[in-house]
């Protein structure tokens, strides 16, 4: 499941979220002040996904409960 970045508009925090492949932000709110007025922000992560994942380079090992 990718993560994607979001920024709020009401307070400018952003902050990441894990989603299924194509859902849209119904659903996502601002986690500092609970705003649901969030918009996806494109990011640089995917460069880097394969130095951070949370489960590590094996998928079948993850058991971390995103799924
Ligand atoms: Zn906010």
């Amino acid at each position: 499941m990718p993560l994607y970045e979001y920024q709020c508009e009401a307070c400018g925090h952003r902050f990441e979220v894990w989603q299924r492949m194509g859902a849209g932000s119904q659903g996502v709110s601002c986690p500092q002040c609970g705003s649901q007025e969030v918009k996806k922000v494109l990011s640089t992560f995917a460069s880097s996904t394969s130095a951070s994942a949370p489960c590590g380079s094996s998928a079948s090992s993850c058991s971390s409960g995103f799924s």
